[in-house]
């Protein structure tokens, strides 16, 4: 006996059911262990940074590593399943100082920077705790507990190595450039970093259009336009372009739109080299600079005023030019975005609180000649989203020259999915810049950076190495983070002399990078059992420290599969990384995604309520029916998630449910069991037409996974259900109803195929159903492995999808005829689907026909008209003409759709054709296949169709009543119905019948 299902899932509860008789069971492990020494199949996990619960847009990455990972288990694949956790650098430092109430640098360096790093640390290890539990709630089944941590100090040693290996090859230097800074981070950020549209915000800011008067010309100007003030006190220098007209108007130089009034029209080029007062040459810090107008090519001339204020403090391309121009570096502004001394009334203040001051000033030294706002966009901080500024900086920068055709060729041989990210991996490796490596920060990656007075720049490649050349403080040297490392000073491998590291911290992308080799082993001498856990990851993982062989066997991975905008961040990472040690590419396929929205297409916001948890996620909705949601969308779109569509999948699901339903409640009554060796042998024709489709299913997942698609999945499966249910069981319930046990045994067989097909998808209704209808199987669908049907009868596949066109086109003609289904037909005519005959005996059932003629339909006649578009331009004045003919019906058909008329020959495509039936018929059309219904009705079959009216009545005063399907009943039948009488009885199951005059049921 099968256990009774409810007649809906609760996806929730069910799911943990699952997750609990997993644990009981250990069927993760004995998975793992069914499996160990198979193939291997190498997946290499993107971390997730340790530093706040999941979102749902984390499920979507995590369901599709999941889905592909359990796919291959069922394959019989050797897999790692190590997750990894991001655990340091400024997404950490910033939350830390948000629960802490710090807000700048100073502040955190009050509190003392080893406490702040002992507070990253608890939070890193809370939110490994908190992610580990809700990625198990999503379903996902990983090694936990033994996680790489990107601060253990062994991933830090790693990328020490990595970092001496660039300073071997030159690629390493310290730049001195203009940078995008946050003022509040206090530090400066990538380009790879902020390159993402979401760093982008439309902000309102001054927009001051300002005089420079002219040193040696009384009463001339030139006029520049600036959006940001505060740059003001930093001017050197004003740029014009050399080609552009300028005219002098009011006073000022601008310019020349054409048709304006002018006293005077010179090009750029005559502009160069005049000197001007800068508004504010006054100040200190402006002693001694010179101000004139140079040449710049870039200037735009579809905003302000043509002449371009320059400051090179606190501009990029400003710095740029003071390059090219030997022009001087005034830089305004501190860490923290704050004025300097020697800016006179301004220092101290923050880059938007001198707005004001500034434009003030400018009014009262009368150079203001307009002042307004502007909204534009702007670039944020991607951590903290403070608009960011200018800075001139020291930064550490790895010179990526060398590695750009390297990488190029390698991506070719990438295959990504979908596969035009392919092309946007090559834009950002054919424009990525230098990688800017260093922050200005204090729980990060240590630069091992000790560079001398004597010029020699040291890097230290390892904790041995450190520990070899140290002068001091290896005692106190808990691992290699800030403050600890900082007290350990080395002496220089060129003058002897004791240097100390410089306090930046690095890139956390260098620590999400090395991963392919760190976590892998690469060159590692010895397996280190728990080896991994290091450092600040000590007692957070068990994972061991593989040696260089276990590298060579799972290297490069497999597959690999993070959002787009790694791009430009983690898969640009590990590929620069991996490339520069090993000259190889860490992966060999990609599956990317886009962005999470909400289910009416909205960005998600925590502040604008719109965001949905992901704890959330799963108790309401159940975490098959999110995971089925992110599989079901075209990963090179965004997703719009949410309840509605959530209801929308449970509603589809429901049809698989509802089947299995039918089985179990059919095989109990029938008392059939299921062996789960069996194969299906009946002959019947629908049953081994579900065998074919079950097989189809299979070959068209494989491919899909194979291909990486999930939405071919989701579709394939669904239409699988759909035919199974609204095909196979609908057209042998009466089967189901004998309890013949080949119409059981395959229904019992297909469903459990479809089940292990699916468990990648939704590995928890699908475990559930297994064990409702496995007894002594495998007690996983997922131990029990991918099925391997026999070669799906293409024939029979054939011959049922014509059948069912015909049945369609039935129904539809049937509904025109306004007839009802219980009503029989003598005929239906069939043109045009050969391949439905060896079925007539289907179609004649479904549509209630008599017979099924296969044959040219007659009973239509054809109209046709003249697709206009195609045959005007075609035919020209000749148009006329034909369309009178085709509307009298003067044609000829030459087949395949195609016609002649008055001495013209037209495709298909050229002419619209409507068929409709003459009287008496109800004809329907679509794509060379026509169908006819004999609306004819004669004693016979109206006496047939009350026959069936009374069943579906019988029926319904049955349920009405609270029957049982077994339970028997006297039926009390109308006189006129008595020709049909046996056959009632044996449809409602009544085991008396009286004739009488009302129909009527009684229990019997
Ligand atoms: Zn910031
Ligand atoms: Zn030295």
């Amino acid at each position: 006996m099968f256990k009774p299902l409810p007649s809906v899932p609760d996806h929730p509860a069910l799911e943990r059911e699952v997750l609990e008789r997993w644990d009981e069971e250990r069927t993760f492990e004995r998975l793992r262990e069914q499996n160990a020494g198979g193939r291997r199949f190498s997946f290499i996990d993107g971390p997730l940074t340790a530093n706040n619960p999941m979102g749902v847009h984390h499920a979507w990455g995590r369901t599709l590593k999941d889905v592909f990972q359990r796919y291959n288990a069922a394959r019989g694949h050797d897999e790692r399943y190590q997750n990894g956790f991001d655990c340091q650098g400024l997404w950490v430092e910033v939350e830390v100082e948000k629960e802490l109430g710090l807000n700048s640098k100073r502040e955190i360096e009050e509190y003392g920077i080893a406490e702040f790093a002992q507070r990253c640390k608890e939070r890193v290890a809370r939110f490994v705790g908190v992610m580990t539990e809700q990625s198990k709630r999503l379903g996902m089944w990983m090694d936990w507990g033994n996680d790489y941590l990107t601060f253990s100090d062994t991933n830090i040693e790693y990328i020490w190595r990595f970092l001496k290996e660039c300073r071997a090859r030159e690629w390493l230097y310290k730049g001195h450039r203009s940078t995008q800074w946050c003022p509040r981070c206090g530090t400066s950020l990538s380009q790879h970093e902020q390159a993402g549209e979401e760093n982008y915000r439309e902000l309102e800011h001054p927009s001051l259009y300002v005089r420079f008067p002219l040193a040696d010309r009384e009463g001339e100007s030139f006029v520049v336009w600036t959006t940001t003030p505060w740059t003001l006190p930093a001017n050197v220098a004003a740029a014009v372009k050399p080609d552009a007209e300028y005219g002098l108007r009011d006073g000022g130089w601008r310019l020349a739109e054409e048709g304006g009034e002018y006293d005077n029209v010179v090009s750029g080029e005559d502009l160069v080299g005049l000197e001007y007062h800068a508004p504010f040459e006054d100040l200190p810090a402006q002693e001694g600079v010179p101000h004139r107008i140079i040449p710049w090519d870039e200037v735009a001339l579809d905003e302000g005023t043509g002449i371009v204020h320059i400051a090179p403090g606190a501009g990029g391309d400003d710095f740029q030019l003071s390059r090219v121009h030997g022009l001087p570096v005034l830089a305004p502004i501190d860490e923290s975005g704050r004025f300097l001394p020697g800016y006179g009334p301004f220092e101290g203040l923050s880059t938007d609180e001198a707005a004001e001051p500034i434009v003030a000033a400018l009014e009262e030294r009368g150079v203001l000649v307009e002042a307004g706002t502007i909204v534009h966009r702007y670039p944020i901080c991607w951590r903290c989203k403070t608009p960011l500024v200018f800075r001139v900086v020291d930064d550490w920068f790895i010179r990526i020259e060398d590695l750009r055709q390297p990488l190029l060729d390698a991506n070719d041989e990438v295959a990504w999915t979908p596969p035009n990210y392919k092309k946007r991996m090559d834009d950002w490796l054919r424009n990525m810049e230098d990688w800017n490596i260093s922050r200005k920060r204090y729980f990060g990656l240590p630069l091992p950076f000790y560079p001398c007075e004597c010029g020699e720049l040291n890097v230290i490649g390892s904790r041995a190495e450190l520990e070899e050349r140290a002068t001091g403080g290896l005692e106190q040297l808990q691992e290699l983070h800030r403050p600890w490392i900082d007290a350990v000073p080395i002496r220089c491998s060129s003058c002897n002399e004791e240097v100390r590291r410089i306090p930046e911290v690095g890139d956390a992308w260098l620590d999400a990078g090395i991963v392919p080799l760190s976590t892998l082993g690469w060159e590692s001498p010895e397996r280190v059992p728990h080896g991994y856990g290091t450092g600040a990851a000590q007692g957070l993982t068990g994972a061991d420290l593989p040696d260089h062989a276990y590298w060579e066997q799972w290297f490069p991975a497999d597959w690999i599969s993070e959002s787009r905008e790694q791009i430009r961040l983690w898969f640009y990472s590990i590929s620069v990384m991996a490339m520069t040690m090993t000259g190889r590419l860490p992966y060999r396929s990609v599956l990317t995604y886009e962005r999470v929205h909400d289910e009416t297409g909205r960005e998600m916001h925590k502040s604008t309520g719109n965001a949905i948890e992901a704890n959330e996620a799963f108790e309401r909705m159940g975490a098959d029916i999110v995971r089925w949601q992110f599989c079901a969308q075209n990963p090179s779109q965004n997703i719009n998630f949410g309840y509605g569509p959530a209801e929308e999948v449970k509603r589809r699901l429901l049809t698989l449910w509802n089947s299995a339903c039918f089985l179990v409640t059919y095989a109990n009554i029938a008392g059939w069991q299921a062996k789960w060796d069996g194969q299906p042998s009946s002959q019947h024709a629908l049953d081994r037409w579900l065998v074919a489709r079950t097989g189809q299913l299979v070959a068209e997942s494989e491919s899909a996974f194979e291909r990486s698609s999930t939405p071919a999945l989701t579709t394939a499966f669904e239409s699988y259900v759909e035919d199974l249910s609204n095909w196979y069981i609908r057209r042998s319930r009466r089967r189901f109803w004998d309890g013949e046990p080949e119409a059981l045994e395959t229904l019992w067989w297909s469903l459990v195929q479809a089940l292990r097909v699916v468990a990648p998808l939704m590995p928890f209704l699908a475990d559930h159903l297994w064990r409702a209808l496995v007894l002594d199987g495998p007690d996983s669908v997922h131990l029990a492995g991918w099925p391997e049907p026999a070669a799906a009868d293409e024939t029979l596949l054939d011959e049922m999808v014509a059948v069912r066109r015909v049945v369609e086109l039935g129904r539809q003609a049937r509904a025109q005829s306004g007839l009802k289904l219980r009503q029989p037909l003598r005929r239906l005519i069939v043109q045009g689907a050969e391949a439905a005959r060896a079925q007539a005996g289907e179609i004649a059932e479904e549509l209630s026909v008599k017979e099924v003629e296969f044959g040219p339909v007659e009973a239509t006649e054809l109209r046709v008209k003249p697709n206009l578009p195609l045959l005007g331009p075609k035919l020209g004045k000749e148009l006329g003409p034909v369309r009178a003919k085709l509307e009298a019906g003067e044609f000829e058909e030459l087949g395949d759709g195609r016609l002649r008329v008055d001495g013209h020959e037209l495709s298909p495509e050229e002419v619209i054709v409507e068929r409709r039936g003459k009287e008496g018929w109800a004809v329907a059309g679509e794509d060379g296949l026509t169908v006819a219904l004999d609306l004819a009705l004669d004693a016979e079959l109206e006496l047939e169709g009350h026959a069936r009216e009374a069943i579906h009545q019988v029926n319904t005063m049955r349920k009405e009543a609270g029957l049982e399907i077994t339970d028997r009943i006297a039926l009390t039948l109308p006189p006129e119905l008595a020709a049909h009488e046996e056959w009632i009885a044996r449809e409602t199951l009544a085991s008396r019948v009286e004739p009488g005059g009302e129909l009527q049921i009684e229990k019997a």
